[in-house]
Protein backbone atom coordinates (compact mmCIF):
# COMPACT_ATOMS: atom_id res chain seq x y z
CA UNK A 1 0.00 0.00 0.00
CA UNK A 2 1.13 3.68 -0.82
CA UNK A 3 1.60 6.03 2.17
CA UNK A 4 1.48 9.72 0.98
CA UNK A 5 3.37 11.35 4.06
CA UNK A 6 2.02 14.99 3.09
CA UNK A 7 -0.63 16.53 0.93
CA UNK A 8 -2.98 19.39 0.93
CA UNK A 9 -6.00 18.22 -0.07
CA UNK A 10 -7.79 21.32 1.72
CA UNK A 11 -6.50 23.85 -0.94
CA UNK A 12 -8.85 25.45 -3.33
CA UNK A 13 -7.26 23.61 -6.53
CA UNK A 14 -9.38 20.35 -5.02
CA UNK A 15 -12.79 22.36 -4.98
CA UNK A 16 -14.49 21.37 -8.13
CA UNK A 17 -13.72 17.03 -7.31
CA UNK A 18 -12.19 16.73 -3.86
CA UNK A 19 -14.69 13.79 -2.80
CA UNK A 20 -14.41 12.25 -6.26
CA UNK A 21 -11.10 12.01 -6.00
CA UNK A 22 -10.49 10.92 -2.60
CA UNK A 23 -12.99 8.52 -3.12
CA UNK A 24 -10.82 7.00 -5.83
CA UNK A 25 -7.67 6.75 -3.71
CA UNK A 26 -8.13 3.65 -1.84
CA UNK A 27 -8.86 1.35 -5.81
CA UNK A 28 -6.11 2.64 -6.59
CA UNK A 29 -3.60 1.75 -3.65
CA UNK A 30 -3.67 4.24 -1.86
CA UNK A 31 -3.86 2.96 1.49
CA UNK A 32 -3.06 6.15 3.82
CA UNK A 33 -2.70 9.54 3.53
CA UNK A 34 -1.65 12.48 5.98
CA UNK A 35 -3.42 16.21 5.48
CA UNK A 36 -0.86 18.40 6.67
CA UNK A 37 -2.40 21.91 7.98
CA UNK A 38 -0.27 24.97 7.08
CA UNK A 39 -2.91 28.29 7.43
CA UNK A 40 -5.21 28.85 10.42
CA UNK A 41 -8.28 27.69 7.94
CA UNK A 42 -6.14 24.86 6.88
CA UNK A 43 -5.71 23.54 9.99
CA UNK A 44 -9.51 23.40 10.48
CA UNK A 45 -10.40 21.69 7.36
CA UNK A 46 -7.80 19.39 8.17
CA UNK A 47 -9.47 18.18 11.25
CA UNK A 48 -12.55 17.98 9.03
CA UNK A 49 -11.39 16.13 6.61
CA UNK A 50 -9.62 13.71 8.50
CA UNK A 51 -13.20 13.27 10.29
CA UNK A 52 -14.95 12.52 6.74
CA UNK A 53 -12.27 9.86 5.52
CA UNK A 54 -11.04 7.38 7.20
CA UNK A 55 -7.73 6.62 5.80
CA UNK A 56 -7.02 10.53 5.99
CA UNK A 57 -4.73 11.48 9.41
CA UNK A 58 -3.63 15.22 9.83
CA UNK A 59 -1.04 17.49 11.13
CA UNK A 60 -1.91 20.89 12.45
CA UNK A 61 0.63 23.54 12.87
CA UNK A 62 1.24 26.83 11.12
CA UNK A 63 3.59 27.63 8.20
CA UNK A 64 6.08 30.38 8.22
CA UNK A 65 4.55 32.20 5.78
CA UNK A 66 1.60 32.45 7.97
CA UNK A 67 3.79 32.68 11.79
CA UNK A 68 2.91 35.47 11.87
CA UNK A 69 -0.78 34.81 12.60
CA UNK A 70 -0.06 32.87 15.64
CA UNK A 71 -0.54 34.55 19.17
CA UNK A 72 -1.01 32.54 22.42
CA UNK A 73 -4.63 32.02 22.47
CA UNK A 74 -4.21 30.35 18.84
CA UNK A 75 -1.25 28.15 20.21
CA UNK A 76 -3.40 26.58 23.10
CA UNK A 77 -6.28 26.11 20.16
CA UNK A 78 -3.57 24.00 18.17
CA UNK A 79 -2.68 22.36 21.40
CA UNK A 80 -5.99 21.21 22.06
CA UNK A 81 -6.10 19.85 18.44
CA UNK A 82 -3.08 17.91 19.11
CA UNK A 83 -5.34 15.49 21.52
CA UNK A 84 -8.10 14.78 18.63
CA UNK A 85 -7.73 11.01 17.58
CA UNK A 86 -6.61 11.68 14.16
CA UNK A 87 -3.77 14.24 14.65
CA UNK A 88 -0.57 12.47 14.23
CA UNK A 89 1.71 15.31 14.03
CA UNK A 90 2.51 19.27 14.56
CA UNK A 91 3.12 20.79 10.95
CA UNK A 92 3.92 22.18 8.86
CA UNK A 93 6.37 24.30 10.82
CA UNK A 94 9.99 25.52 10.15
CA UNK A 95 11.31 28.04 8.70
CA UNK A 96 11.01 29.85 5.10
CA UNK A 97 13.74 32.43 3.79
CA UNK A 98 12.96 32.18 0.54
CA UNK A 99 9.64 34.16 0.72
CA UNK A 100 10.15 35.61 3.20
CA UNK A 101 6.82 36.56 4.06
CA UNK A 102 7.56 36.98 8.02
CA UNK A 103 10.53 38.32 9.77
CA UNK A 104 13.23 35.48 10.71
CA UNK A 105 12.49 36.58 14.43
CA UNK A 106 8.74 35.90 14.06
CA UNK A 107 9.32 33.16 11.93
CA UNK A 108 11.82 31.48 14.41
CA UNK A 109 9.99 32.16 17.20
CA UNK A 110 7.06 30.38 16.39
CA UNK A 111 8.91 27.45 15.02
CA UNK A 112 10.50 27.05 18.17
CA UNK A 113 7.24 26.87 20.22
CA UNK A 114 5.05 25.14 17.92
CA UNK A 115 8.18 22.13 18.02
CA UNK A 116 8.03 22.55 21.88
CA UNK A 117 4.22 21.86 21.60
CA UNK A 118 4.45 18.98 19.43
CA UNK A 119 7.10 17.90 22.60
CA UNK A 120 4.24 17.98 24.83
CA UNK A 121 2.21 16.82 22.83
CA UNK A 122 4.40 13.53 22.00
CA UNK A 123 3.82 13.91 18.34
CA UNK A 124 6.65 13.89 15.76
CA UNK A 125 7.21 17.02 13.75
CA UNK A 126 7.16 17.98 9.81
CA UNK A 127 9.46 20.46 8.88
CA UNK A 128 9.03 22.62 6.14
CA UNK A 129 12.61 24.64 5.61
CA UNK A 130 13.40 26.62 2.53
CA UNK A 131 16.90 28.26 2.01
CA UNK A 132 17.20 28.63 5.93
CA UNK A 133 19.37 25.47 6.27
CA UNK A 134 21.05 26.76 9.44
CA UNK A 135 18.61 28.54 11.13
CA UNK A 136 16.37 25.56 10.45
CA UNK A 137 18.81 22.96 12.55
CA UNK A 138 20.04 25.90 15.32
CA UNK A 139 16.37 25.80 16.22
CA UNK A 140 15.81 22.40 16.13
CA UNK A 141 18.79 21.77 18.35
CA UNK A 142 18.25 24.54 20.86
CA UNK A 143 14.86 22.40 21.15
CA UNK A 144 16.12 19.54 21.09
CA UNK A 145 13.74 17.98 18.20
CA UNK A 146 15.62 15.49 17.87
CA UNK A 147 13.34 13.83 20.97
CA UNK A 148 10.18 14.00 18.92
CA UNK A 149 11.17 12.72 15.79
CA UNK A 150 10.08 13.94 12.75
CA UNK A 151 10.41 14.34 8.83
CA UNK A 152 12.29 16.83 6.55
CA UNK A 153 9.52 17.41 4.20
CA UNK A 154 10.46 17.86 0.70
CA UNK A 155 13.86 17.86 1.28
CA UNK A 156 15.88 19.97 -1.08
CA UNK A 157 19.15 20.02 0.28
CA UNK A 158 22.70 18.50 -0.10
CA UNK A 159 23.55 15.09 1.01
CA UNK A 160 25.70 16.91 3.53
CA UNK A 161 22.52 18.54 4.71
CA UNK A 162 20.57 14.94 4.94
CA UNK A 163 23.38 13.41 6.99
CA UNK A 164 23.00 15.80 9.46
CA UNK A 165 19.03 15.33 9.88
CA UNK A 166 19.36 11.37 9.36
CA UNK A 167 22.24 11.33 12.31
CA UNK A 168 18.96 13.34 14.69
CA UNK A 169 16.78 10.07 13.65
CA UNK A 170 14.78 12.62 10.98
CA UNK A 171 12.90 10.95 8.02
CA UNK A 172 13.82 12.72 4.72
CA UNK A 173 10.79 13.42 2.48
CA UNK A 174 10.61 12.83 -1.09
CA UNK A 175 8.49 14.23 -3.71
CA UNK A 176 8.41 15.16 -7.03
CA UNK A 177 11.50 16.57 -7.54
CA UNK A 178 13.33 13.77 -7.90
CA UNK A 179 12.05 12.61 -11.21
CA UNK A 180 12.75 15.92 -12.45
CA UNK A 181 15.54 15.31 -15.21
CA UNK A 182 17.56 18.26 -13.56
CA UNK A 183 17.68 17.42 -10.14
CA UNK A 184 20.85 16.24 -9.94
CA UNK A 185 21.54 16.21 -6.37
CA UNK A 186 18.16 15.44 -5.35
CA UNK A 187 19.30 12.09 -6.64
CA UNK A 188 21.92 12.03 -5.22
CA UNK A 189 20.16 12.24 -1.98
CA UNK A 190 17.67 9.84 -2.62
CA UNK A 191 20.55 7.57 -3.46
CA UNK A 192 22.31 8.72 0.04
CA UNK A 193 19.28 7.95 2.30
CA UNK A 194 19.05 4.62 4.03
CA UNK A 195 15.64 3.15 2.70
CA UNK A 196 14.69 2.89 6.41
CA UNK A 197 14.57 6.78 6.93
CA UNK A 198 12.90 7.78 3.58
CA UNK A 199 8.94 8.61 3.23
CA UNK A 200 7.05 9.77 -0.10
CA UNK A 201 5.01 12.42 -0.33
CA UNK A 202 3.65 14.59 -2.80
CA UNK A 203 2.99 18.40 -1.26
CA UNK A 204 -0.10 18.34 -3.42
CA UNK A 205 -1.54 20.38 -5.15
CA UNK A 206 1.88 21.39 -6.02
CA UNK A 207 4.79 19.89 -7.37
CA UNK A 208 3.91 17.21 -9.61
CA UNK A 209 6.71 14.60 -10.63
CA UNK A 210 7.57 14.02 -14.04
CA UNK A 211 5.70 13.34 -16.90
CA UNK A 212 3.07 15.47 -15.15
CA UNK A 213 5.31 18.32 -14.20
CA UNK A 214 3.56 21.81 -14.22
CA UNK A 215 -0.22 19.73 -13.53
CA UNK A 216 -1.84 19.68 -10.33
CA UNK A 217 -0.84 16.69 -8.17
CA UNK A 218 -2.25 14.28 -6.25
CA UNK A 219 -1.87 11.21 -4.39
CA UNK A 220 -2.83 9.21 -7.71
CA UNK A 221 0.71 10.22 -9.12
CA UNK A 222 3.26 9.00 -6.18
CA UNK A 223 3.67 5.79 -7.92
CA UNK A 224 6.38 7.80 -10.47
CA UNK A 225 8.51 8.54 -7.36
CA UNK A 226 8.45 5.28 -6.38
CA UNK A 227 9.59 4.18 -9.67
CA UNK A 228 12.10 6.99 -9.67
CA UNK A 229 13.79 5.65 -6.23
CA UNK A 230 13.27 2.18 -6.75
CA UNK A 231 15.57 3.15 -10.12
CA UNK A 232 18.20 4.87 -8.22
CA UNK A 233 18.81 2.25 -5.59
CA UNK A 234 18.77 -0.65 -7.70
CA UNK A 235 15.67 -2.20 -6.08
CA UNK A 236 11.77 -3.11 -6.61
CA UNK A 237 9.22 -0.85 -6.81
CA UNK A 238 7.12 -2.94 -4.33
CA UNK A 239 10.05 -3.23 -2.24
CA UNK A 240 9.98 1.12 -2.07
CA UNK A 241 6.21 1.21 -1.33
CA UNK A 242 5.94 -1.17 1.52
CA UNK A 243 9.31 -0.10 3.12
CA UNK A 244 8.06 3.54 3.01
CA UNK A 245 4.51 3.26 3.92
CA UNK A 246 6.21 1.14 6.92
CA UNK A 247 8.32 4.07 7.92
CA UNK A 248 5.24 6.59 7.64
CA UNK A 249 3.15 4.04 9.74
CA UNK A 250 6.01 4.28 12.50
CA UNK A 251 6.58 7.56 12.54
CA UNK A 252 3.05 9.17 12.51
CA UNK A 253 2.49 6.12 15.25
CA UNK A 254 -0.50 4.47 13.10
CA UNK A 255 -1.85 1.45 13.68
CA UNK A 256 -2.15 -0.69 10.70
ZN1 LIG B 1 3.26 21.22 2.37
Amino acid sequence: MIFDSHAHYDDEAFDEDRESLLGSMQENGIGYIVNVGASLRGVEDTVKLTKSYPFIYGAVGIHPDEAGDLNEERLLWLEKLCEEEKIVAVGEIGLDYYWDKESHEVQKEWFARQLALSKKAGLPVIIHSRDAAKDTIDVMKAEHAGSTGGVIHCFSNSREMARDYVNMGYYIGIGGVVTFKNARVMKEVAEYVPLEQILIETDCPYLAPAPNRGKRNSSLFLPYIIEEIARIKGISKELVEEKTCENALKMYQIKS
